[in-house]
Parts: structure tokens; sequence; C-alpha cells
């Protein structure tokens, strides 16, 4: 009696390094022996603060896209300004995509948490489309790094 109570509670655990679940009291993994073995609880606070992140950021720059696109919109009514536009049209494009990969990658970011906050596990296949996004953000950044 006393010895069970020294060991943690058998629970539903998950590995994020090799994806291993098991019903499982050890706090490392058993198969990569990666340090961390989480239990739904912990991934389900991870999902919470996943939520909160991807709110933010697709907030943030919802909102950035809403001022630049005001601020072009205003522009476009100046001949000269509007001129000036045409000859930046391409960082324009580049900068509404880099906007719109990282809005999607905010709203992945809720997908991907929600999805952890209601089975209390993460989804493999979301943490490759967060790599997708990573590298269009990268490439949509490298886009506009070059004409500036
Ligand atoms: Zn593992």
């Amino acid at each position: 009696m006393m010895q069970q109570q020294a060991v943690a509670a058998a629970e539903a655990r998950q590995c994020f390094g090799c994806n291993f679940e098991a019903v499982s009291a050890e706090t490392a993994c058993p198969r990569c022996g990666k340090k961390v073995f989480f239990t739904a609880g912990n991934i389900k606070t991870r999902g919470i603060i996943l939520v909160a992140l991807g709110l933010f950021i697709a907030g943030l720059i919802g909102a950035v896209s809403v001022v630049v696109g005001g601020i072009v919109f205003y522009a476009s009514g100046d001949p000269e300004k509007s001129r000036k536009l045409m000859e930046d049209a391409h960082i324009l494009l580049g900068a509404a995509g880099l906007f719109a990969v990282l809005i999607l990658f905010g709203f992945h970011m809720i997908i991907s948490g929600g999805w952890m906050i209601a089975f209390g596990k993460r989804n493999r296949a979301t943490v490759w489309v967060m790599w997708i996004l990573l590298a269009m953000i990268l490439v949509a950044g490298g886009f506009i790094s070059m004409f500036t």
C-alpha cells in the first residue's frame, strides 16, 4: 500500500519525440528515451497555451493587415502615391502573402491546440502542417527581403 502511493499513477501518455502512446507511470519515454512523456493533462495545458498564442497571432496580424490595407487603399486615391505603389506592387503582394500565411499559422495553432484540449493527444498531421506553414513564412519573408 505504501509502495503504491510512492509511484506516479499510470495514465495515458504520449511522447512528442517519437509519438509513442501508452498507459504508463513513467515520466520519460520508454521507446526513444525523451525526458518528457506527456500525460493527457500536460497535453491539454499545452493545447490551451497554443490556442491562446494562435488567437494572439491571428488577431495581431489581422489587425496589422487591416491597417496596412487601409493605408494602401487611401494611397491609391492619390495619383503620385498610386504610381509609387504600383512600382512596389511585388513587395505589397509579398507582404500580403506573408500576412496571409501568418494568419493561417495562427488559425492552425488554434486548431492544433483545440485538438489537444479535446483529445488529450497531439495529432501528428498538425505537426507536418505546421512545418509546411513555417516553410511558407520563410519563403514569403525571403521574397520580401530580396526586394527591399
Ligand atoms: Zn518517444
